[in-house]
């Protein structure tokens, strides 16, 4: 696979909403600072590569 673009969402640990982009509080459930970072190389797995807060 290319390294230059990989697809990152983010995902909240309270409900697993997901985003494309980071943001410090869950539209879903209203959570904060539960969005993380989900990398996406292949379908298989997401990976959690950082967690913020
Ligand atoms: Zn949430």
């Amino acid at each position: 696979m290319a390294k230059a673009k990989r697809s990152v969402k983010f995902m909240c640990q309270e409900c697993g909403y997901e985003s494309p982009k980071w943001m410090g509080k869950c539209p879903n459930c209203g959570a904060w600072n539960q969005m993380v970072e989900m990398l996406e190389p292949t379908k298989k797995r997401a990976v959690i590569v950082y967690a913020y807060g």
